[in-house]
Formats: structure tokens, C-alpha cells, sequence
């Protein structure tokens, strides 16, 4: 099927169903549980704008909630048995509150086998499901929900579509996630990306632009670009352009200090971008870098379409024209028939590139995916001996690595006070580092420069100059 651009008709239908809700529901509460990667956070704060237009006010007490939104993630087996506890608890709590309406959405609706468990465990008390290609409609299927009650489900299986102008409430008033483009082509073999969020689509630069306009006359400071990969931005577009072209752009806008991406596909990162964030101040010097396999056998079995070699080549490069570039990166360990020959090609690149972060995920299988069909599926007690190898490396070059910042100085953009302790304030490097600092909250918002003092492993120490 085709991908679908959403007529702004179409828009203004479920703005209309937006007014027909608050006439409704006006004062009532709200909570959205939000699992997986920043997309899903971003599509998140989607929901709350649109829910929040139809005067629903949010509350962070679940329990208290008049409408409870799950919007889920299917890349990791532990996040379905999470999701399933989570339905079980409402199910006990709608039966005191059964005007309560519980709504699911995200990728784990768009699995065919999930829907029919949610309904054979849960069809009762779930009062609307829809996926990830119809998350404009949210607010016509919740007036039918209400309204009408009805069970509304409503999923679409189609290459997907692009909304343009739904209503936004973002977490942060200092930096905001803008999605630049939907889905992937790629089909690495353990991933079901690509069948749940559909093909690739571009937004149009223009709109893109208006958008970080917008958050820089708000005040946003930072941004962050996501993709599933970046960098096959605007390859469909009717008048293509690279992402470096676009990035480019981005960092014309005043007001916006920093810029981030994820996530870049290695096979596709051009040296048009190299040269790029080389050049240009404003993109991070933090570039994430997913490697998920050192050993070039077994990221052939996973579709990456790059060797061990050309990683390391690229990454190379990238430091060569970037010298105080940082990567972090994702690593998959015990995917089916990794031996430990291939897990030890993967420890040697940790060692090479020195990783300032890397997230580290045991093999998990995903209906539907190839991997899951492999016959050489790696034993548990393996995979969980290699992560602890895994994670201990990486910590200790993170350690070693944080040791290096120490009596540096750098820029860090304020954030608010730390959780930990109040007194102080908080705010990210360059390179993502959490800086915790004694100063005042005039700061909050602010790029500052700091000296760090001191490394805890997990955040650092620094000192206002
Ligand atoms: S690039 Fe590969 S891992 Fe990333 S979303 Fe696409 S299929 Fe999944």
C-alpha cells in the first residue's frame, strides 16, 4: 500500500472531534505510560498535546486518571510481560473507577498476535487500541469510545503516513525531539521496526524547519533530529535532498544552540556529514554509532550490510576530520549463532573505539523477525555471561574516559536541579554527560561553561567559571 500525507481536512476532522471531547471531559485527568526509544516519547508528547487540547489535565498519580493512555514498544520480549502486568493492575482498578478508559497504541498494536492476546486477556476493560499509523485519529476514536461506548480498535497495515500541525506538549521547555522522518527500509534480521512502523517516509524540510523555529522562538536551546536512520533522509522526497543538506539548515536557526541526531545507520554516513559536524559548532560532537556486532559473519546474518572492517574504517574517519568527537553506540549480544570468536570481535571494537556510552541488549527474539527463525539460537546462560563481560568493558572505559574530563572545561546546557539533590543544579555536555554544579536557577536554560572537578562514574562534578 502507499504512503498516505495527511489532507489538512483530515486534520481539522480531529480537531473538530478534539472540541467534541473537551465539551465532555473538560477537568478530567490524564496519564500516558511511555515505553521504548525517544520516537515513542516523541509520539508521546503528541498524545498529550492532543489530549491536553481537549482539556483533560495531566496527572503523574496513574490511579487517579480518567483516562490512561499505554503507548508501547515491541523490540524487547520484556517490555510485553511488563505491558500484560501493567493491563492486569487497571483491570482490578476499573473495576472501582468503570468510567475509567484505557487506550493502547504504539508499536506492540501493530503486531497482529499482540492485539489477539490484549483481547483474550484483556479485551474487557481495554476501551480503544490503534496503531502507529493512525495516531491522529486518537481523537475520534476516543469520542467514539466515550460517546458511543464502544470498543474502539482501529489499526492500520499500509506503509504509513505523515501528519503535519497535531497539537504538542513537550516534557522539556529547554530541549525537544523533532522527528524528521517515519519508518525504515532496512529489515535488519532480529528487528521489527520496519514491519510495525512501515517504509520509509520524509517530512518536507519546510515543515521541519517551522517547526525548530517555532521551539527556538520558545526558547528551546537544544535539539535533537530523529529518525530510524537518519541518514536516508529525503531520499523519497519528490525534490530529494540529503540530511546533511537539511542539517545544514537547522544550524542557520538562531537561538538554537545545539543540535543532536539519532540515529545514523553506519552503512549511509556520508562525508558530506562528516564534514559537516566538523565544521559546524553547533552539531554535537557526540555521534551515535550503532556497531550491534563486531564480528562481520554475524552482522551479515543481521542484514547490516557493513563488515567489522568498514565500521572501524568509518569510525577512523570520523575521528580523523572530528578529533574530539565521542561515539556511543548499541551492541546486541548473543544473537543466534554468535560463538565466542564472533563475541570477541565485538569486544575488540569496544576496545578500539572506545565507546563514551553504549547500550547493551541480550539477543531477544521478535515474532515475525528472520533472527527469530534461526536454528542456532544462543543458550540464556551464554548470553548472559557475555553481557556481564560486555558491561564491564564498557564501564571501564567509560570510567577511564570520564578520568580524561577531569580539570576540563566544558559547555554544558543547564537543565534544571538535579533529582539527587536539590540544592544543585544539572544540566549535559557536549557528549551527553550529566554535570551536576552549585548556581543559581537563573542558570536553568542557559549554556554555561564549567570546569569538572570531579568523576562519579555516572555524572560528573563541575564548577561554575
Ligand atoms: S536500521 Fe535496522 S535496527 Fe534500525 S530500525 Fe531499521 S531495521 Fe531496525
Amino acid at each position: 500500500m502507499a504512503i498516505k500525507v495527511l489532507t489538512e481536512q483530515e486534520i481539522d476532522e480531529q480537531k473538530q472531534y478534539m472540541k467534541k471531547v473537551a465539551n465532555l471531559m473538560a477537568g478530567k485527568k490524564y496519564h500516558i505510560y511511555t515505553m521504548g526509544c525517544q520516537l515513542n516519547e516523541n509520539e508521546s508528547e503528541k498524545l498529550s498535546g492532543m489530549i491536553s487540547e481537549m482539556g483533560y489535565i495531566f496527572t503523574d498519580v496513574p490511579e487517579e486518571a480518567d483516562l490512561v493512555i499505554f503507548n508501547t514498544c515491541c523490540v524487547r520480549e520484556n517490555a510485553e510481560d511488563k505491558i500484560l502486568g501493567q493491563l492486569g493492575y487497571f483491570k482490578a482498578l476499573k473495576r472501582n473507577k468503570p468510567d475509567m478508559v484505557i487506550g493502547l497504541c504504539g508499536c506492540m498494536a501493530q503486531e497482529p498476535h499482540m492485539v489477539e492476546k490484549f483481547n483474550k486477556t484483556h479485551g474487557q476493560h481495554l476501551n480503544l487500541i490503534f496503531g502507529t499509523h493512525n495516531l491522529y485519529q486518537f481523537p475520534e476514536l476516543l469520542y467514539k469510545a466515550i460517546n458511543e461506548n464502544e470498543k474502539m480498535i482501529e489499526i492500520w497495515d499500509m506503509d504509513g503516513t505523515i501528519a503535519e500541525d497535531i497539537p504538542i506538549k513537550r516534557e522539556s521547555k529547554i530541549k525537544a525531539n523533532v522527528t524528521i522522518m517515519y519508518g525504515c527500509n532496512n529489515f535488519c534480521s532480529y528487528c521489527i521496526v520496519p514491519y510495525v512502523r512501515g517504509r520509509e517516509r520524509s517530512r518536507e524540510p519546510k515543515k521541519i524547519l517551522e517547526e525548530v523555529q517555532k521551539l527556538a522562538k520558545e526558547g528551546y536551546k537544544e535539539i535533537t533530529l530523529l529518525g530510524q536512520n537518519v541518514n536516508s533522509y529525503g531520499k523519497d522526497l519528490e525534490n530529494p535532498i540529503t540530511f546533511a543538506k537539511l542539517l545544514e539548515s537547522v544550524v542557520k536557526i538562531d537561538g538554537i544552540e545545539r543540535i543532536r541526531f539519532v540515529s545514523p545507520h553506519p552503512k549511509d554516513f556520508s562525508d558530506e556529514l562528516i564534514e559537516l559536524i566538523a565544521r559546524e559548532e553547533k552539531i554535537s560532537k557526540c555521534i551515535h554509532l550503532p556497531l550491534q556486532s563486531g564480528s562481520t559473519e554475524i552482522l551479515k546474518k543481521m542484514n547490516r550490510k557493513y563488515t567489522k572492517e568498514q565500521y572501524l574504517e568509518l569510525a577512523n574517519k570520523i575521528k580523523k576530520a572530528i578529533p574530539n568527537v565521542l561515539f556511543t553506540t548499541d551492541i546486541i549480544v548473543g544473537f543466534p549463532g554468535e560463538t565466542e570468536e564472533d563475541f570477541l570481535e565485538t569486544m575488540d571494537v569496544v576496545r578500539k573505539v572506545r565507546y563514551y556510552s553504549a547500550f547493551t541488549f541480550v539477543y531477544s527474539r521478535r515474532v515475525g523477525t528472520p533472527a527469530d527463525k534461526m536454528l542456532d539460537q544462543v543458550d540464556e546462560d551464554i548470553k548472559s555471561e557475555r553481557i556481564g563481560r560486555l558491561i564491564n568493558l564498557v564501564n571501564d572505559i567509560l570510567e577511564e574516559e570520564n578520568e580524561k574530563l577531569v580539570g576540563t572545561v566544558q559547555k554544558v546546557l543547564v537543565e534544571g536541579y538535579s533529582e539527587k539533590n536539590k540544592d544543585m543544579l544539572t544540566g549535559r555536555t557536549d557528549g551527553g554527560k550529566v554535570v551536576n554544579f552549585e548556581g543559581d536557577s537563573s542558570l536553568i536554560g542557559n549554556m554555561v561553561e564549567l570546569k569538572i572537578t570531579e568523576q562519579r562514574k555516572w555524572y560528573l562534578a563541575g564548577k561554575l567559571l
